[in-house]
């Protein structure tokens, strides 16, 4: 784990680095929780995977590849603002609600009852009623699925003005189908914008506006006084591999936009040595699971 040590160029007088600067109070704890697992065709996630050529029609393993997802909330209990979450995962029994072929495309590949946002909360010594923020990196359905455990409740649901927007549009004209579904789009949720490239929504956390898989997708940056910097990117990476280089597969859509966000997080990694976790990868996440970070 990396630690808010400063580097050589940050420790200079006169320097200022907002990202580094604003740390989180002493007596905040973060918490990243699994709430379930996915297989689907490696072709989803990582461009030209499976691709069959004229000298190896099968592909590149000879059957094509699928990839294990995990799909992760993380909870901060913050001592000015309360309990926080980011994301929510897919809400309960979301193969039926998702229906064909969309469950079957994206299969929930190993189910626990702790994965249930409720429980998984409940594990490390909270309980759901008692979240005061809700914040969204993107609406696509594996991460904002959960926001039905908060409709018709007064609890706000921050997301960006432009995620808001397209997700609405998607849902009401078939634009973008099947990953942005109406049931939990309500307009009955307590939903909060910004517009803003950065914004320190909370003490020691700061969304940056990263365009690419999605119009309005946000990273979050934490700043823990013990623990350090932890970039959680939603799905601007689903997988490390396109956090280094390799571009998202067919959930893919404004290639330009992601090429310049992935920039601006490798600049925010060099600023900050932070940990930087994509939206699903299991030997990132994994490792987080089970602690409380500082
Ligand atoms: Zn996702």
């Amino acid at each position: 784990m990396t630690s808010l040590n400063l580097t050589k160029s940050q420790a200079q007088p006169n320097i200022i680095l907002p990202q580094v600067l604003n740390r989180a109070p002493e007596g905040t704890k973060v918490f990243v929780l699994p709430v379930g697992f996915l297989a689907a065709d490696a072709g989803w996630f990582l461009r030209g995977a499976n691709t069959s050529t004229a000298s190896n029609p099968a592909g590149p393993n000879g059957k094509p590849e699928r990839r294990d997802l995990v799909m992760y909330v993380v909870l901060i209990d913050h001592p000015t603002e309360g309990l926080i979450l980011w994301e929510t995962g897919c809400g309960r029994d979301y193969p039926e609600v998702w229906g064909m072929p969309v469950a079957d495309i994206f299969a929930r590949s190993r189910y626990e009852p702790e994965h249930e946002l409720d429980a998984a909360i409940a594990k490390v010594g909270y309980h759901i009623d008692d979240v005061k923020q809700v914040i969204i990196g993107h609406l696509h359905l594996d991460h904002a699925g959960g926001l039905v455990h908060w409709i018709g409740k007064d609890v706000p649901i921050w997301v960006h003005k432009v995620e808001l927007e397209s997700a609405f549009y998607s849902a009401a004209t078939g634009a973008d189908d099947a990953v942005y579904q109406k049931h939990y789009l309500s307009l009955d949720l307590n939903w909060k914008v910004f517009d803003d490239r950065e914004l320190d929504i909370f003490p020691g956390m700061t969304l940056h506006w990263l365009p690419g898989h999605t119009a309005g997708l946000c990273g979050l940056q934490i700043n823990l006084i013990e623990s350090g910097t932890f970039v959680f990117l939603s799905d601007h990476a689903h997988v490390q591999e396109n956090y280094h280089g390799t571009p998202q597969g067919w959930l893919a859509r404004d290639h330009q936009a992601w090429f310049s966000s992935n920039e601006r997080v490798k600049r925010l990694e060099k600023a900050t040595g932070g940990l930087i976790v994509p939206g699903h990868d299991e030997k990132v996440a994994t490792p987080l699971f089970g602690k409380v970070f500082k």
